[in-house]
């Protein structure tokens, strides 16, 4: 079996959410390539060896530098045509997924997305995808190569196993067509600590902090930590907390060593964005409240007395 992994990366790092797929890759089995596009990126091509890809196909030109889907269909399009890959799996993202979409049109290949695991069974690949709010896990086949598959963002863990990748570069062959958009800006969020999809540790807020304002306690709390800042989609669409942190059904899939849900009902959408969490603490005031049916550690209280506290402990702890 011969698989191809889309290695989307961000500035100078491959993303964790590419080096997930292409560990579960590797584990599937067969023969894994790695793909990585865009300008000036051949340095970070050997580092995917760690995660198993045997080889990393660098598409490097300067054209390739704005992170557009329509350049790297054409470069994916081109490879799976002349080596035959069998599989093209993406980690889920806003230009993973243009990209998969536009690849599956371009190869009329089946695609199949939400993915959160794939295996081979009997020889054949198999793709698991949750269903009905994720209260149940169909799989999912493919009926002809080559088998698309995207992931969702933060369902794959990545696994170091030491390997050394081949560098191949490759020279990319673009559609005139592909070349009629431009990036006309791209804005760079300022952020301090991890990302959600990265942190270790996680403090997410819910309705129940009462008003945008008191973020600041989940904040601080989600500093002294070292972690990251969640929300859920209620104070989302409420204005209170921007998108790009919201887990859940329509957000993003975490799964940190610690997940810390402060006002927070555990809506089963919410649920499904962090139960992969290693260990859940929440703090709610409704000792009826769902997420404690799911917590490793449930503290019925107000927040707004609880988290201050548990800061200071925090602080005090680690002596800042
Ligand atoms: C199609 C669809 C997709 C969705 N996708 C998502 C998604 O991706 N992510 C998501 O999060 N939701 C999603 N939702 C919404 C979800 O159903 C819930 O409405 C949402 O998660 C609730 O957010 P919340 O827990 O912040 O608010 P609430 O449900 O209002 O809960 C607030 C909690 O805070 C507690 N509380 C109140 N005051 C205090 C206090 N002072 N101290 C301690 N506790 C207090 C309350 O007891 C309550 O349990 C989706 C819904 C639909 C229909």
């Amino acid at each position: 079996m011969t698989t191809l992994v889309f290695l989307e990366h961000h500035g100078d790092e491959i993303l964790k959410t590419s080096l997930g797929v292409l560990s579960k890759a590797a584990e599937v089995g067969g023969q894994v390539e790695g793909v990585l596009v865009g300008s000036g990126v051949e340095p970070l091509a050997s580092s995917a060896g760690k995660f198993g890809a045997s080889t990393v196909l660098v598409a490097d030109d300067p054209r390739l530098e704005a992170a557009l889907p329509q350049p790297r269909v054409d470069v994916l399009a081109a490879l799976v045509r002349d080596r035959g890959h069998e599989n093209v799996l993406l980690a889920q993202s806003i230009l993973g997924a243009d990209v998969a979409a536009g690849l599956a049109a371009r190869l009329e290949a089946g695609l199949n997305w939400q993915l959160t695991d794939v295996l081979t069974r009997d020889g054949e690949l198999v793709g698991r995808q949750p269903a009905l709010s994720d209260s149940v896990v169909c799989e999912v086949g493919w009926t002809e190569t080559p088998r698309l598959a995207l992931f969702r963002a933060g369902a794959l863990d990545p696994v170091a196993s030491g390997g050394e990748a081949r560098v191949e570069r490759v020279e990319p062959e673009l559609e005139d067509f592909s070349l009629t958009a431009e990036m006309v800006e791209q804005a760079h969020e300022e952020s301090e600590g991890p990302s959600i999809e990265d942190a270790d540790v996680i403090v997410a807020g819910g309705r129940g902090l009462g008003g945008p304002e008191n973020f600041t306690l989940v904040e601080d709390l989600a500093k002294a930590l070292g972690g990251a800042v969640a929300a859920t989609r209620a104070v989302v669409d409420a204005g209170w907390y921007p998108y790009q942190t919201q887990v859940g059904q329509t957000g993003k899939t975490v799964s940190p060593k610690l997940y810390i849900a402060c006002g927070i009902s555990g809506a089963i959408q919410h649920k499904v964005g962090m139960q992969a969490s290693n260990v859940i603490v929440s703090i709610n005031k409704d000792p009826n409240a769902p997420i404690f049916e799911y917590s490793d550690l449930g503290v019925v209280g107000d927040v707004h007395a609880i988290v201050p506290k548990l800061t200071e402990l925090v602080r005090a702890r680690r002596g800042g």
